[in-house]
């Protein structure tokens, strides 16, 4: 992407509204745009770093055997009568009715509409176990939507919905929700804690919340030093290994771990004071085990090996990807921007041309970036006529991991500086070894 033809509508002032450094440095980069309350735009920069976001999660899903689906945003208000949740849902749903005056709400979840799927096709334990989820927009009509995407009305929502014949079945389940979620946020550059959580409306009684330490976060947590340390699943993972899983579950809730609405202050007392971390944390994602409260109310029933009828023990699992993306700048920034982990970086390198108009620089600087465009990488190439300072600047609030400044004098000699954006590490180089190291 040449930076002059691009759309990167960067701010020179802090934004005033935003409180935390995320929200700030989101509006500043030109990643987002308020529409109204709660409710935003993502513009290409931002775009960018979501799809990436989402490709890992979608991975990481579909390793662990998930299959992917797509329901719609809006749902007709009978499921959900159904299921009971259509008055106890409060305020927080968005209730619309259609031209023909049709109770209609814009989902704020989809366990009704998964289970009336699940029970329109599938009758038989012999296509159990089954998990389906999509990534997929939601409403909830939050009282207080602040810092930016981190809390807003309208969000992106991964949701998985996992249907097994028996409780044994559902575990399983759930522990492969609970290694892939491991697995999605270590990727991301994230240390997530599994903390036992509250079930809320969603019911059930087996619950985790993954939670990223950061003082912003909004939930008051408490758990053991050990989870900064403990290792994460590998990508050779075999997540039909029912007992492997389990062991994976029980190493990572073998410590105590809860947020402020399941503490228990006797046990986290008992862990000596040294090994304590009392905090602040992000809720990015939260997996339940529900049993057969979808499918008693709704109906949803399968022929067991045993020739009867049995209702499905059912578990769902989100992650939410417009909330993790500041999530991850709240983890990783410096005073002058934010700094990607690579593997949600909108662009791996960008090329800076000290000198925009002075041949030698621009032609160093289209062979980089084409032979670098040509091995797979994302790359920006800075061809503005901004000063130089303000294009290096520009380079560091955005935060690609990797900067090759090409300016008049060093070019002469044929060679450019690489810059690592988190290390802030320079070194001089001929083209030819900066394009090596890259690819
Ligand atoms: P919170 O406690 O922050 O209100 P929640 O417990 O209501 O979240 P869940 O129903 O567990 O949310 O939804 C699954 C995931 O969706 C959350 O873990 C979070 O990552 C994301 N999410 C929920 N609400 C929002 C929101 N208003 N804005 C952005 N992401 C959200
Ligand atoms: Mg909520
Ligand atoms: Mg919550
Ligand atoms: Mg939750």
């Amino acid at each position: 992407m040449r930076l002059s033809r691009y759309f990167m509508p960067i701010l020179k002032e802090n934004p005033k509204e935003a409180e935390i450094v995320s929200h700030r440095l989101m509006l500043r980069t030109g990643m987002i745009r308020q529409q109204s309350a709660g409710i935003y735009s993502w513009l290409p920069l931002g775009k960018r770093v979501l799809d990436k976001v989402n490709a890992i999660i979608r991975e990481e899903q579909n390793r662990s055997g998930a299959i992917e689906l797509l329901m719609p945003t809006l749902q007709s208000a009978e499921l959900w009568q159904e299921s009971g949740r259509y008055d106890a849902y409060g305020k927080e749903m968005l209730r619309i009715k259609d031209r023909q005056d049709r109770p209609m709400l814009y989902g704020p979840t989809n366990e009704e509409m998964i289970t009336d799927i699940f029970r329109s096709y599938v009758k038989s334990y012999r296509n159990l176990p089954l998990n389906l989820y999509h990534i997929q927009l939601k409403f909830r009509d939050e009282i207080r939507p602040r810092f930016g995407t981190m809390r807003s009305r309208e969000f992106l929502m991964k949701d998985a919905y996992s249907f097994d014949l028996d409780r044994e079945g559902a575990e399983h389940a759930y522990n492969k929700m609970f290694a892939a979620y491991l697995r999605t946020f270590d990727r991301m550059g994230l240390r997530a804690i599994p903390m036992r959580a509250d079930t809320g409306p969603i019911g059930g009684n087996l619950s985790h919340e993954f939670i990223i330490l950061a003082d912003t976060g909004e939930s008051e947590v408490f758990c053991h030093k050990d989870f900064l340390d403990f290792g994460i699943p590998g990508e050779g993972t075999d997540f039909d290994d029912a007992v492997g899983l389990k062991a994976i579950f029980e190493k990572w809730t073998s410590r105590y771990a809860a947020t402020s609405e399941m503490h228990d202050e006797a046990a986290f007392d008992a862990i000596p004071e040294a090994e304590r971390l009392s905090a602040r944390g992000i809720e990015v994602g939260h997996i339940f085990y529900f049993g057969t409260k979808y499918s008693e109310t709704m109906g949803a029933k399968v022929l067991g090996p045993d020739g009867k009828e049995h209702l499905v023990h059912m578990g769902s699992y989100g992650i939410g990807p417009t909330r993790l993306v500041p999530a991850i700048i709240e983890a990783s920034h410096d005073e002058n921007g934010i700094i990607w982990p690579k593997s949600v970086a909108p662009f791996d390198v960008v090329v800076i041309n000290m000198k925009t108009g002075d041949d030698a620089c621009d032609a160093a600087c289209a062979t980089l970036y084409s032979d670098l465009g040509n091995a797979g990488l994302d790359v920006l190439l800075d061809d503005t006529d901004d000063r130089a300072g303000a294009k290096f600047a520009t380079a560091d609030l955005i935060g690609v991991p990797v900067q090759i400044v090409v300016g008049p004098r060093s070019i002469a000699n044929g060679e450019v500086e690489v810059k690592d954006r988190k290390t802030g590490a320079r070194e001089t180089m001929t083209v030819g070894a900066a394009i090596n190291k890259l690819i």
